[in-house]
């Protein structure tokens, strides 16, 4: 089907053109050049982190930073169930075995006491742990003061994955800056985008180091191809960089934009009986990426299912919460350790439109369904 109104397409205009056209006629076209360097920069700044390196896609900097840890078979990897499937790709990429854990039932991120009980399981099963990856679930840190305790604890490495979350915070610091390293992802539907692209974030220099090395096929610094371990094919281009630029000098009033859907839908649907929006009563340190609403059926007159096929029979599409990875058929022999939780806002939730480039006379059509509909 296609769309009038889309979940979160991307948001280019003419600055993102002038940028990519002045990259091009730079000369700097491929591979690497003056944008990236400076991207990568600009982004590590914003942050608040060392080093940025900038990579194809977030799946890639998942990848690459297990790899440059070594984790590999034999290693578990904790990791949220209640993500898109590329947190968990990554983990089986390097042949380690992801370990799902279920969610706080408020905001969809993973719950920490849920968090210690698996590493209490897979230390009592002589497991060795890899790393601890959570997910900043549509654009909400997870709870990084008490992740980061217990990762420091049990002195695990902690990899977080903010592809959703650039532009939040958690108790006032930058989505991205926490753990050994995060990643943040510039796919089309992000709050900004490369087109194609994400990025690995570390105070680590020598990780950083690493990992651009592997993202350029493991290239040692001499003129003839010479390599010493295995590469990828990862990294992010210069004229992609430039657009990210360009993106990135309007972040801020992107997510504005975004946060003035959330609050919109919250005024609408808010106070309804059984309504509630995913991630709580708070979305202050929010980028609000996407905005979820969790439906009650016992306490509501109408469910998810309806709405969605009323806004979907007027073209504006719609999208139930990421199907939890522990129900997923390609995940199905993973161990886990599940509370229901995700489970309950996949059945129950729905994801509404919240792109930035969205109007106002957009936001009232989708008002006026809703409302029609449910209301
Ligand atoms: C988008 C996303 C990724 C992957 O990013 P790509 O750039 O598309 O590879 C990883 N994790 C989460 C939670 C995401 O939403």
């Amino acid at each position: 089907m296609s769309f009038k109104i889309l979940l979160s397409p991307p948001d280019v205009g003419e600055l993102e053109q002038q940028y990519v056209l002045a990259a091009m006629q730079s000369g700097w076209v491929a591979p690497a050049g003056p944008d990236l360097d400076a991207f990568e920069r600009e982004v590590a700044e914003r942050v608040g982190v060392e080093y940025a390196v900038g990579l194809s896609s977030g799946t890639a900097a998942l990848h690459l930073a297990l790899v440059s840890w070594g984790v590999g078979p034999g290693d578990v990897v904790p990791v949220s169930t209640f993500t898109f499937a590329a947190t968990v790709n990554a983990i089986r990429y390097v042949g380690a075995e992801p370990w799902l854990v279920d969610c706080d039932p408020v905001t969809g991120n993973i719950d920490p006491a849920l968090l210690e009980q698996a590493l209490d399981e897979i230390a009592a099963a002589g497991k060795r742990i890899g790393a601890i990856i959570p997910v900043d679930m549509l654009g909400k840190c997870v709870d990084y003061t008490a992740i980061t305790k217990i990762a420091a604890d049990r002195g695990v490495r902690l990899l977080s994955d903010a592809a959703e979350a650039f532009g939040a915070t958690h108790a006032g610091r930058p989505a991205g800056s926490f753990g050994d390293a995060s990643v943040l992802s510039f796919n089309g539907n992000k709050v900004m985008t490369t087109s194609g692209g994400g990025m690995l974030l570390t105070s680590d220099g020598g990780l950083a180091q690493h990992v651009r090395k592997l993202s350029t096929q493991a290239r040692e610094p001499v003129a003839h191809y010479e390599h010493t371990e295995v590469g990828y094919n990862y990294r992010l281009s210069n004229i992609l960089a430039a657009l990210g630029r360009a993106q990135l000098t309007r972040l801020d009033s992107m997510i504005a934009r975004r946060r003035e859907w959330r609050r919109r839908y919250r005024q609408l649907l808010g106070g309804q009986p059984g309504v509630r929006i995913l991630g709580g009563e708070d979305d202050s340190e929010d980028n609000c990426w996407l905005t979820a609403i969790v439906v009650d059926p016992a306490k509501s007159s109408w469910t998810v299912g309806d709405l969605g096929a009323a806004l979907g029979a007027s073209g504006i599409e719609s999208r139930p919460v990421w199907k939890p990875m522990h129900r997923q058929p390609v995940c199905a022999d993973l161990p886990s350790t599940i509370n229901g939780s995700s489970d309950q806002i996949f059945a129950n939730g729905l994801t509404l439109p919240a792109g930035s480039g969205m109007t106002d006379g957009d936001f009232d059509s989708i008002a006026g369904v809703i409302a029609e509909a449910v209301l």
